[in-house]
């Protein structure tokens, strides 16, 4: 989708609030947030289609080209969402941060927006200071959860500054100005004076319509995509478990020493994480569905059959064509139509008869198969795509640089549009290469060392470098 649609533009993280109306209204007496998971997960279920709707339906940050949308677990339970939409039009002036995102106080008084020219939501402001202040921690509470060694680890509290500041690695500071503007909040029994360095930046609109805290950030890293699709990969929750006995009142360790134990961990599933898999509830949400197309070479495609496959069923599974194969026998349908069409321009234009309306079908790129087409997995056909429920993308199984022929065709594919065989695509102005490694460099594909310096930055992620 980022290949497709370039970084995303804004990330949204929305939590729980046990406090909300929806969730208080269904608890019995007396009854916690915590001990209804049902309850808590149906209403933040719900919340969470409402944010995607008015973002994705009612368009409210413009129209959306696509979206991955996450849930995640905390280790006490509450869910919450990541979201990631690439948006139309970017966030890329200050101008336009400005306009959707807040990192600082609403007035605090009639008094305080009539000076400023500024509107008095009262609503507005009890939000911003319910759910969008990081609380008050480093000297004001160094045993907060956000202080790892000494520090926090989402680096509050922030500096002012009085202009959206957008650096050239990607980051982006919302404005926070020092306007004096400040309310008293209690932490660890004492008063703290929490200013705009304390405010997580979030949009007014969204966050009056969730009532729950939302954090919106305006991204212009790749690093961030990294960072959302980690969740979609990274599996279970994991967690170190200790085995105890109560004797006379007294806990006793069961085991007293127990080399495996200390290796040993669990696979952590909260109340609430196990109603939300139980109730059927997605984890993850993608606006396109992907294929996946294979990548080989010539008479090197996978077969399937059964595990006590005879001759003939043999034969059969060598018959059928792979999406590659599929490919280019449509790529050789399309060349004839191409023919078909140039031929009747031809004729046409002999006769001085008008060929504006016609229009020569368009040769097309193994990963924009999946666009028009459609997969016929038992014929082994690309048919054309009558109806569509969910956008389609389609991606090349990646290939390892260590097999030079397959990594080089896979090259090929990605560049050149409508190839109608292993041999054909290895052609260039004519000339057949015996590689298609060479074809590569006949071509100016061949990826030369200033580039890859250049990559390094995005290859970090995966680890590449250290292999390297
Ligand atoms: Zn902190």
């Amino acid at each position: 989708m980022v290949d497709e649609f370039g970084k995303p533009t804004a990330l949204i993280t929305m939590t729980v609030n046990p406090e909300d109306e929806d969730i208080i209204m269904n608890l019995y007496e007396n009854q916690k947030a915590w001990e209804r998971p049902d309850v808590v997960n149906s209403c933040f279920y719900q919340k969470m289609h409402e944010l995607i709707r008015v973002i994705e339906k009612e368009e409210i940050f413009g129209p959306v080209e696509c979206s991955v949308v996450v849930i995640e677990f905390q280790k006490r339970g509450l869910p919450h969402c990541h979201c990631a939409f690439t948006l139309k039009e970017k966030w890329d002036t200050k101008e336009k941060v400005d306009a959707y995102i807040k990192a600082f106080l609403p007035p605090l008084s009639q008094e305080e927006a009539d000076k400023c020219g500024e509107i008095f939501d009262e609503e507005y402001l009890e939000y911003v200071q319910k759910f969008m202040i990081h609380k008050p921690c480093g000297i004001h509470n160094p045993k907060a959860p956000c202080m790892v060694d000494g520090k926090c680890k989402r680096k509050f509290p922030q500096n002012f500054c009085e202009e959206t500041v957008m650096d050239d690695n990607g980051f982006t500071r919302p404005k926070r100005p020092d306007n004096g503007r400040s309310f008293k909040m209690k932490v660890n029994g004492k008063e703290v004076d929490v200013d705009n360095r304390w405010v997580v930046p979030h949009n007014p609109y969204l966050l009056k319509l969730m009532q729950s805290h939302i954090n919106v950030e305006a991204i212009n890293s790749i690093a961030t995509v990294f960072y959302v699709f980690k969740y979609m990969f990274k599996g279970d929750d994991k967690a170190f478990v200790e085995m105890n006995e109560f004797i006379d009142n007294e806990m006793v360790q069961a085991l007293n020493y127990d080399e495996i134990k200390s290796y040993e961990d669990y696979r952590y599933i909260s109340a609430t994480e196990a109603h939300w898999h139980l109730s059927d509830f997605w984890m993850y949400r993608l606006s396109h569905s992907v294929d996946r197309l294979a990548v080989h070479l010539e008479n090197e495609q996978s077969l399937y059959m059964g595990e006590d496959a005879g001759d003939e069923e043999m034969e059969k599974a060598k018959e059928k064509d792979s999406k590659l194969m599929a490919f280019f026998k449509a790529n050789q349908e399309r060349e004839k139509e191409i023919a078909k069409v140039k031929e009747t321009i031809e004729i046409l234009k002999a006769q001085k008869k008008p060929i504006n309306h016609i229009q020569i079908p368009e040769k097309i790129l193994y990963n924009k198969i999946g666009v028009d087409h459609v997969w016929d997995g038992k014929a082994g056909k690309w048919n054309p795509r009558k109806k569509t429920t969910k956008p389609k993308l389609c991606r090349l199984y990646n290939v390892n640089p260590k097999r030079t022929n397959c990594f080089y065709l896979r090259r090929l594919l990605m560049a050149v549009p409508g190839p109608t065989s292993f041999e054909n695509i290895r052609t260039v102005d004519g000339v057949l290469y015996p590689t298609y490694r060479e074809a590569c460099v006949a071509l100016g594909l061949v990826i030369f060392i200033c580039t890859i310096i250049g990559s390094l930055r995005s290859w970090e992620s995966f680890g590449i470098i250290r292999k390297i």
